[in-house]
């Protein structure tokens, strides 16, 4: 594996801590299924309910309402499939998770800051009486904007509606109150847990029938061998990470120091979403004129790994429709990175990425960068 010089890609997979590694190993040299009654089985059932217990007081939640998945993609999926509504509305800045899984649904807009527009919510919900899942995440991934979720629940449960919010971009980064959505997933490779691993939560009102047949697991309700190695390792990375809560706070100013540098170096770069309240580790930068994956590949040869906004498919870059539908050109939202920080990222590894940034901006970028 390519050694981490400067990481800044945590919003993709954080890294590992070491009480979730050491937590991990040791589950690799353990015998038996869960399910199985024998002695064997039972230790690795414990293991299995103590990770829920961990992940239920994380969240306030009661133990009965989590369902183990295999990460956040299978969680949205499980949701948006269990919940056996006919009417979908998806904001505009949804993970292709939920986006994809639902191609006909009605699109909830986001302002310029990346918001999502409650006003245009309640009109989607007005204009129709059909009850509807709505799904806002509760941080975008690419930006790190914050949704008003709280709000949101209101106006969708005085609709009849029901809430599906994708925390998986804000569980660990700020002490929110996600108690309100009625569908509530994460993943466990973005709180520092391993991969392989997330969770469904069903609030008190939340229908739900499971999609996929099979044994007993969860309760029915997700059948299959549960990931015990993964698992045990997400219920540690939550303890770490609420933990950790306030030192997650301080990678504010380091975002601070960095946006500010891009900003000395291009004044007029643009930064999408500064304006609104954000997760503190998460920036979206554009470099005019400066193809995404251009950067990408340029930050990653100077050992620097940043993720390009835009999806890839089948080689060809599909500008961001997150930026799109916060009012971006096409242009400015196919030359913008994400760079997002973590638990293990040093003021110096801000220092080596405006360096480069710099180098790149002055070898490959517009002059003069116009705003985006
Ligand atoms: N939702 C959001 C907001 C994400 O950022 C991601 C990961 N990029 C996912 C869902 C999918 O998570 P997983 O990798 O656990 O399937």
């Amino acid at each position: 594996m390519a050694k981490r010089a400067i990481y800044l890609d945590y919003n993709a997979s954080a890294p590992m801590k070491p009480a979730v590694c050491e937590a991990v190993a040791e589950t690799l040299g353990w015998t038996g299924n869960p399910s199985s009654v024998h002695g064997f089985g039972r230790a690795i059932r414990g293991a299995l309910e103590n990770a829920r217990g961990q992940v239920a007081e994380f969240l306030s939640v009661q133990a009965e309402q989590i369902i183990f998945t295999s990460g956040a993609t299978e969680a949205n999926h499980l949701a948006l499939r269990g919940a056996g509504f006919a009417r979908h509305l998806v904001s505009a800045i949804e993970h292709d998770s939920i986006r994809k899984a639902v191609p006909g649904a009605e699109t909830v807009p986001v302002d310029g800051n990346g918001v999502v527009d409650l006003a245009a919510l309640e009109a989607l919900l007005q204009k129709d009486a059909t009850p509807a899942l709505v799904s806002i995440l509760s941080a975008n991934n690419e930006t790190g904007v914050l949704q008003p979720i709280k709000d949101a629940a209101k106006i969708v449960h005085a609709h009849g509606s029901r809430l599906l919010c994708d925390a998986v971009q804000s569980a660990g980064k700020l002490a929110l109150d996600l108690s309100d959505p009625d569908y509530l997933t994460l993943s466990s490779h973005k709180l520092a847990g391993p991969t392989g691993a997330g969770a469904l939560i069903l609030g008190p009102r939340a229908p739900f029938t499971a999609p996929v047949s099979g044994g007993g697991q969860e309760r029915g309700r997700r059948p299959g061998t549960e990931n015990v190695p993964g698992i045990v390792g997400f219920g540690v990375a939550v303890c770490e990470a609420a933990k950790d809560l306030s030192r997650f706070q301080k990678l504010q100013h380091l975002r601070e120091k960095l946006e500010m540098g891009v900003r000395a170096i291009a004044p007029l770069a643009k930064i999408f979403g500064m304006d609104a309240p954000r997760v503190p580790n998460t920036s979206s930068i554009c470099m005019p004129g400066v193809p995404s994956e251009t950067q990408v590949m340029a930050f990653d040869l100077a050992g620097i790994a940043v993720s390009a906004g835009a999806a890839c498919s089948s080689g060809k870059m599909d500008p961001s429709h997150v930026l799109l539908a916060m009012g971006a050109s096409s242009q400015a939202a196919s030359s913008t990175i994400r760079v997002s920080l973590g638990w293990e990222t040093k003021a110096g590894d801000i220092a080596g990425f405006l360096k480069e940034w710099e180098a790149i901006y002055h070898r490959l970028g517009k002059q003069g960068a116009t705003a985006a």
